[in-house]
């Protein structure tokens, strides 16, 4: 073992050798402590992740796949009916579905309307604009995931 081991995903035995030294945090090639690097904190890309030892360089990095970017679900996003839609939620109708203003007024005051149907990051990266204009949205199926990405389980 030298230099950096590229673990793909698909390869158990390789993981599982890097779980193993990522709990003990020993080099197993020298007995240092390794420094660890990663993960990126963005929850909706890819980032590399991984073991330095900063004494001998041996080391292992992997490309940490977050759940959210291996969700295959398509999500659907509605914005209920509002009878009295505010600024803000006709600016997000607007902008979402690329329609002047009346439109949207009036669409969102006859019914529930779909504003996003995407895979998770797609949903992810809509929810805080969804959260600004206060309106009420629902996501189905159930969208499981905290506001910093991560899994919820129940
Ligand atoms: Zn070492």
């Amino acid at each position: 073992m030298d230099d950096l081991d590229a673990v793909n995903a698909g390869n158990e035995q390789l993981k599982a050798r890097m779980a193993a030294v990522q709990q003990s945090r020993i080099c197993p090639q020298c007995g240092a402590t390794l420094r660890t690097f990663g993960p990126g904190t963005d929850p909706t890309s890819l980032s590399e992740v991984g073991l330095k030892c900063p004494r001998c360089s041996w080391g292992m990095v992997t490309t940490w796949c977050p759940p959210m970017l291996r969700d295959q679900t398509t999500y659907t996003v509605t914005m209920g009916c509002d009878p009295r839609p505010t600024r803000a939620t006709l600016r997000l109708l607007m902008r979402q579905l690329h329609i002047g203003v009346l439109d949207a007024r009036t669409r969102i005051q006859q019914g529930d309307v779909v504003i996003l149907e995407g895979r998770a990051v797609d949903v992810y990266r809509h929810r805080p604009k969804l959260d600004a204009t206060g309106c009420h949205y629902t996501i189905t199926p159930e969208f499981n995931y905290s506001p910093d990405g991560a899994p919820l389980s129940d």
